[in-house]
């Protein structure tokens, strides 16, 4: 057993021996509370078949224990002065990869393919930055990799609009983007105390699963997409509202508008955020078809 990177008085001695001081533009908020990595770490199910991607290691307090349970941890750290802090936190575990690159620029790809089997099994556990939440989990989702799980911390303003259901004031097509493709579920709410320096909003663990079939079967995902932001552009507005205002007010779209929604069983005067996912996919399914 090693002594754990995460404790507030390791952390602050790391920090003292490396010179290091905190970027705020980069959202560095540490953990240093060890039972709470340990908590996410056991919350990504972790066994030593699996390939772990980490966003944003800092110095290690969560790597580490990725470490201690998976087979191969790659994780991405922007910031250049963390590699060498990295390097020296790290060194009793030899199956940690880090690549000193900004995670939406990588080629995340690749790295994978260097690091994990092929077939491994691939998990992103991360306490990421929030000034770019919503962009990494975009990045991940739709990248081509086989990504079975995610246990990933963020603000929980965010995380609530992930995880959210129909019918709520947090479901909007950002809920729908995530849970298209994953189960998504509040996992913990982590204390402003357990960061250095803490930061100004409360946060929280989400897990997602990927699903095993698609929720709903799309002829045309980016349709899809471009269809439930459509919906939701003006909140306050109807369905009718806000597909005429995105698609057009005359006659031949309004036609097709009220014909596709009519043969999608839905109610023009419905509003965006009474729709489930799967109305949704039902409805851009039928809207293509009738375009051609
Ligand atoms: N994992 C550590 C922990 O839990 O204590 C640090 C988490 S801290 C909230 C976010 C980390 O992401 C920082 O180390 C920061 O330098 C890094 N980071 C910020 N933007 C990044 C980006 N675009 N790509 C990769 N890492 C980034």
């Amino acid at each position: 057993e090693y002594k754990d990177i995460a404790t507030p008085s390791r952390t602050k001695e790391i920090l003292k021996k490396h010179g290091f001081s905190f970027k705020k533009s980069l959202g560095q908020n540490f953990l240093t509370e060890p039972n709470i990595l340990r908590k996410i770490a056991e919350a990504g199910d972790l066994s030593k078949e699996d390939g772990v991607i980490e966003i944003g290691p800092g110095i290690g307090a969560l790597t580490e224990h990725l470490a201690r349970h998976a087979g191969k941890v790659l994780a991405f750290e922007i910031d250049q002065r963390l590699i060498p802090v990295l390097e020296d936190t790290l060194s009793p575990y030899d199956n940690i990869t880090v690549v000193n690159e900004d995670i939406l620029k990588a080629d995340v790809v690749a790295e994978a393919k260097k690091v994990f089997d092929e077939e491994q099994p691939i998990k992103v556990v991360a306490n990421l930055p929030y000034y770019i939440t919503t962009p990494i989990m975009m990045h991940l989702l739709m990248s081509p990799l086989d990504i079975t799980t995610m246990v990933v911390m963020m603000q929980k303003e965010v995380a609530d609009r992930m995880t959210a259901k129909p019918s709520t004031k947090a479901y909007g097509s950002l809920s729908i983007a995530v849970q298209f493709y994953m189960e998504a579920k509040l996992a913990f709410i982590v204390p402003k105390t357990a960061f250095v320096p803490q930061p100004n909003v409360d946060s929280a663990i989400i897990k997602l699963e990927k699903r095993e079939t698609p929720i709903v079967d799309v002829i045309d995902e980016t349709f899809f997409f471009e269809l439930t932001r459509a919906s939701f552009t003006q909140r306050r507005k109807t369905l009718w509202n806000n597909l005429t205002s995105h698609f057009g007010k005359d006659d031949q779209t309004k036609q097709w508008l009220e014909k596709s929604l009519e043969e999608s069983d839905i109610d023009p005067k419905r509003r965006g955020e009474t729709l489930s996912i799967a109305e949704f996919g039902k409805l851009s399914n039928v809207l293509i078809t009738n375009k051609n």
